[in-house]
């Protein structure tokens, strides 16, 4: 007996969209989900809400030509397509791309969505046009960060619940899917006690009772493996270095990775898990939500950029170009932190933090305190919270007692003041160069071309030793983990492969758990703003193809 048309693992914002498709198209839906129900929208609520989109009146308005043609050429150049398993995940980022410069941006509009005016230039690659980054930025953030993202999702699942069409069964963990002649028909797990924890914080696992239930197909909607360490650690591939000893957690502990070695058990094949997207600008969050919190600065372009040992990265490694390429570098090197070395000029214009509780200006959708970005004499509140009670932050008034705590800091001095001084010197030297030789003052020059850069994301060029614009600021920087970029492979219906190519009859999957389309459709690595977006159109797809299918 079936207790709905179709069973939704996950109740993050993937899971959210195919089940509003579903009810809209008359179907009854039940959402399983391990956590309580305050923790609706999963990852999707904590995030800043950035979006990539193509050719949008945001991008037009502030001289921004982008076209759909570029960004699938900068997307191949970011994805580096090299496998056989590359197959699906290419149909899935080309589709992706067509739908980030078509419909996305209206069909979000019609539900209430509406985006900040000032687009955000994130991943600017740094290297050849054919290779990563973004040719121009494309980063545009919800008006409202994360909750402005999840709320018509959320409405419109309340309203079916109202109407009968959508049941939540919250404290539901699955532990297995049910299959009969090898058709995916239902989901089996344990009741979990209720609990009162915030949203966010990890809830107990103490078990009260055990659940099974039965429906026409299985949406997998589980998210990704980022707080999941040793599984993170187990999937680091080789070209990457060594695993760091110590990383700080982007994602909450829901985002346990269980649910993918559970698909895999009934038959739905991984694919591409050495691939991952984790960022190297963490810090530990002084006022933790989950365990081992960490914030992921979104940096701007002119901070100066040191391995442990104080060398400077090397071209193009700036802060804001290439995420991976410069996790490689570190993990290659062996250096498991990293320092920021920048002014109070710097970090007033170009410290983001992400999350939506680090923006309260953007989620409360206050444009008096937004207006503080362009204007403010200090950062951000929640940036200037961090200078003050941070653990890796450092602010001094000298040189070397910034570099004496630096070390102290670490404990493993290893930084020498006399070399890092003659480092940034030289740089400092170059800015009275109109023509420069260093390519990190030609960045900055270059986005300061771009009226958004220039107005709130980049800091007037200016030397770092220059006492006018101190205090000196030092930010150790930790590997922060965050996206899974591989997941179950699927077709253009987000249906699951098994092993052996065929498809598992009744077995979808979307969002993170999908690796955002496919298994995978970001290769080896991000444009940035393409998570929330490909749980967006996962799920519309999912939602889609399985109410015709049951
Ligand atoms: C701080 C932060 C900032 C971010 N900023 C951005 C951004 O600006 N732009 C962008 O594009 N992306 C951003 N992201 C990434 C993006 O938010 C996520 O990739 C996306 O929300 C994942 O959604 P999901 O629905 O696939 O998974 P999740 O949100 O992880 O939801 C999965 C749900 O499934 C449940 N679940 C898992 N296993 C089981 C089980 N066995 N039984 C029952 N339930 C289970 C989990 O409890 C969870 O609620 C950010 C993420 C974070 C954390």
């Amino acid at each position: 007996m079936s207790e709905a048309d179709v069973i939704i693992v996950g109740a993050g914002l993937a899971g959210l969209v195919a089940a509003t498709e579903l009810t809209d198209l008359g179907k009854k839906v039940i959402i399983v989900e391990q956590e309580p129900r305050q923790n609706l929208g999963g990852q999707a609520f904590w995030s800043l809400g950035g979006l990539f989109l193509v050719d949008s009146p945001e991008q037009r308005r502030l001289g921004v030509r982008d076209s759909r043609d570029l960004a699938w050429q900068d997307w191949l150049g970011a994805a580096g397509f090299d496998r056989d398993e590359d197959n699906w995940p290419r149909r899935w980022a080309e589709a992706y791309v067509d739908f980030a410069a078509g419909e996305k941006r209206s069909w979000l509009r019609s539900m209430g969505h509406r985006l900040f005016p000032v687009v955000g230039w994130a991943e600017r690659g740094g290297g050849n046009a054919t290779g990563h980054g973004n040719s121009v930025p494309r980063f545009h953030l919800t008006w409202g960060t994360g909750p402005g993202v999840v709320e018509p999702f959320e409405r419109r699942a309340v309203q079916a619940e109202a109407a009968g069409r959508l049941e939540f069964r919250f404290r539901h963990q699955v532990d297995g899917l049910v299959t009969q002649n090898g058709h995916v028909v239902g989901v089996r797990g344990t009741v979990l006690e209720p609990s009162d924890e915030p949203r966010g914080a990890p809830s107990s696992r103490e078990r009260i009772g055990d659940f099974e239930l039965r429906a026409g197909a299985v949406i997998l909607a589980s998210g990704g493996i980022g707080a999941n360490h040793d599984l993170v650690r187990q999937n680091w591939p080789e070209r990457l270095g060594k695993p760091p000893q110590r990383m700080v957690s982007g994602v909450p502990a829901h985002v346990d990775g269980r649910m993918l070695s559970i698909g895999a058990a009934a038959g739905g094949r991984l694919i591409n898990r050495d691939r991952m997207w984790h960022y190297t600008e963490g810090i530990e969050n002084w006022d933790p939500i989950w365990p081992l919190h960490g914030i992921r600065i979104l940096p701007g372009p002119s901070s100066m950029w040191f391995d442990k040992f104080g060398h400077r990265l090397p071209v193009p490694l700036y802060p804001g170009y290439d995420t991976l390429a410069t996790l490689a570098h570190l993990g290659r090197v062996g250096s498991d932190y990293s320092w920021f070395v920048l002014t109070q000029s710097i970090i007033k214009k170009e410290f983001a933090l992400s999350g939506s509780e680090q923006n309260p200006d953007l989620t409360g959708k206050s444009w008096r305190l937004t207006a503080g970005r362009a204007f403010g004499k200090k950062a951000t509140g929640p940036v200037e919270a961090f200078k003050q009670h941070g653990t890796d932050f450092i602010v001094a008034d000298n040189f070397d007692s910034m570099v004496q705590r630096m070390n102290a800091l670490t404990g493993e001095n290893l930084l020498d003041a006399g070399a890092l001084r003659q480092e940034i010197e030289a740089r400092d030297r170059e800015l009275a160069n109109p023509f420069t030789k260093d390519a990190q003052v030609m960045g900055i020059r270059n986005a300061r071309l771009y009226l958004g850069d220039k107005v709130i994301r980049t800091a007037k060029p200016h030397r770092i030793l220059d006492e006018a614009h101190w205090p000196l600021i030092a930010v150790r920087l930790n590997i922060l983990t965050r996206k899974t970029l591989g997941g179950f492979e699927t077709d253009l219906d987000a249906r699951v492969f098994g092993t052996g190519g065929q498809l598992v009859p009744g077995l979808y999957a979307v969002g993170e758990a999908a690796g955002f389309g496919g298994g995978g459709m970001h290769g080896y690595r991000s444009l940035e703003g393409t998570f929330l977006g490909g749980c967006l159109f996962s799920g519309r797809i999912a939602g889609r193809a399985a109410a015709q299918d049951v």
